[in-house]
């Protein structure tokens, strides 16, 4: 498969891209992709490819910690 980011061919099912070094996404149910960083659901069959649940480690999450 070819990562999104740089276009390289890189092994089906990476997690990481050798050439760039960044994120990819392959679904865990039907294998599709790779997907977007972003992607929340996967466009071939619909489930959630991302495999943390949004509940554990939100630091992406702009949250306000003001103390
Ligand atoms: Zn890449
Ligand atoms: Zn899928």
């Amino acid at each position: 498969m070819k990562c999104i980011y740089c276009k390289n061919e890189i092994p089906t099912s990476s997690k990481f891209c050798m050439c760039c070094g960044k994120r990819v996404i392959v679904c865990p149910a039907c294998q599709y992709g790779p997907l977007p960083m972003v992607a929340v659901y996967c466009p071939n069959c619909g489930k959630k490819p991302v495999e943390k649940p949004e509940n554990e480690n939100s630091n992406m999450t702009t949250q306000k910690t003001v103390r």
